[in-house]
């Protein structure tokens, strides 16, 4: 079993970054260099602001190097839910910021010609049962109001669009405007693409404290040097430590799981997702799939609230063979985990606990899109551009009895299981 993913089996060679050697000073600190650290820094950078990124491992050490490459630009909920939940005028402005996501994503690779697989091929959200369509059908109807491009798809349209079992889904949902890409490599092209700008990213340089030492903040490193910035930008997300207090606490890490196949042969690959689709089916505990890189059959979902072992990715192997039937007995060669950060209403936080610190975190599993925008987003506001992004700035709060977050989230994921099994 090769525990790394597939896409650090497949990536290109990673940018060439060191450690930060000794103490600098920035106008900027960004930690954490994931999509949202690292498009911030980008457009920072590319504003002309002095920039230096520190991340605690290797280049590609969280969720951004470990995602299912899945360009979707939409939320858990769509527009008359975000509506509802945060009334007209910054439903609608959060909506609009979301459907422009992907677009932000595929004009970032074009723009700084990312080699990562990037295709527009669409997104498919399928249901798991007849009660998730009338839902879909309005998301759909609310999406294209407002000048997306998604369609309604039956039974025999999804079918023909997955190539698995005829009787798996009863129907689902396409949106064109979603695709594909390779994580890491587009990581990789961001980080290429910011350090072309001018910013600086140090890798094995963890931030083990932030402290406000007027006239600046100070970021001291684990091994030593101490950077100096007037300002501060978090952007840890699931794999959040005690940095700042109660940042950890203020969301929900939950583990997802993927594994891959061996290459698959060319005639599964013209049976199997022929369009290249990704896909994600409706259920609360749901499965996500696609073809990867080499084309490798890709499927993931929830995982444990624990450090992951081999047989919990047994399910995953038994929906994959229940999907496709004709996958039964190929070689699974790559099975991983990474932690998404999950918060209470389901959109990301934006936090600004003092004057010139920032904490941004919480994209819910959708954050390729949505950190690409977010971050772009930030960095625009660092530099002091208005309107950058329709989410508003909240006080840092601790989700309660978090300290108990393995027992309720693993009893709340059985009975979520339970309920999709009625459905
Ligand atoms: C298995 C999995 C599948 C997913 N699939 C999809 C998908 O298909 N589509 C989609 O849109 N989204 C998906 N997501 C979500 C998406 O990957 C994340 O929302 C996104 O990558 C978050 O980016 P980020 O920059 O906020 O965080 P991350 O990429 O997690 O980056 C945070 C970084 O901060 C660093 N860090 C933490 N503490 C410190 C410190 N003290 N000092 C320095 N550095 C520190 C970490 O090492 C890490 O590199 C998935 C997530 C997972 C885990």
């Amino acid at each position: 079993m090769t525990i790394a993913s597939v896409w650090a089996a497949s990536a290109n060679r990673a940018p060439a970054t060191g450690r930060l050697a000794e103490s600098a000073r920035a106008d900027v600190a960004v930690i954490g260099a994931g999509y949202l650290g690292v498009t911030a820094a980008l457009a920072l950078a590319a504003g002309g602001a002095r920039v230096v990124v520190v991340e605690r491992g290797a280049l590609g050490e969280g969720a951004s190097a470990l995602n299912g490459g899945q360009v979707i630009p939409g939320l858990k909920r769509g527009p008359a839910g975000l509506i509802a939940q945060l009334g007209r005028e910054r439903g609608e402005a959060v909506t609009r910021f979301v459907m422009r996501s992907a677009d932000l994503v595929f004009s970032l690779v074009e723009q700084h010609g990312i080699d990562c697989s990037a295709v527009r091929s669409g997104w498919i959200q399928v249901a798991a049962s007849p009660a998730a369509l009338p839902e879909q059908r309005a998301r759909v109807a609310q999406i294209n109001e407002r000048g997306g491009a998604a369609v309604m798809l039956d039974a025999r349209e999804v079918q023909r669009l997955l190539g698995g079992r005829a009787d798996a889904y009863c129907g689902g949902w396409l949106n064109r405007e979603a695709g594909t890409l390779h994580p890491l490599n587009y990581l990789y092209g961001l980080i290429r693409a910011a350090l072309a700008a001018g910013a600086q990213i140090y890798r094995q340089s963890e931030a083990v404290q932030v402290a406000w030492q007027a006239p600046a903040w100070q970021v001291r490193l684990a091994h030593g040097p101490v950077l100096t910035a007037e300002q501060v930008l978090v952007c840890t997300n699931a794999y959040s430590d005690d940095l700042w207090p109660g940042l950890r606490q203020s969301i929900l890490p939950a583990s997802s799981l993927q594994i891959a196949t061996a290459p698959l042969p060319a005639e599964l690959l013209a049976q199997i997702l022929p369009q290249g689709q990704a896909v994600s089916d409706s259920r609360r505990v749901m499965n996500y799939f696609r073809i990867g890189p080499q084309g490798r059959f890709m499927i993931g979902g929830r995982g444990p609230f624990r450090a992951a072992r081999r047989g919990d990715y047994d399910g995953l192997i038994r929906a994959m063979c229940r999907l496709y039937p004709q996958l039964r007995g190929t070689a699974v060669e790559h099975f991983w985990a990474g932690q998404v950060a999950l918060t209470r209403d389901f959109l990301p936080h934006v936090h600004q606990p003092r004057p010139g610190l920032w904490c941004v975190l919480g994209c819910n599993g959708r954050g390729i899109a949505l950190s690409s925008a977010l971050g772009t987003a930030i960095g625009g506001q660092l530099l002091g551009r208005a309107e950058t992004h329709p989410f508003a700035v909240t006080p840092l709060r601790r989700l309660p009895l978090h300290r108990l977050h393995r027992l309720y989230a693993g009893g709340l994921i059985q009975y979520f299981r339970l309920m999709d099994r009625f459905a």
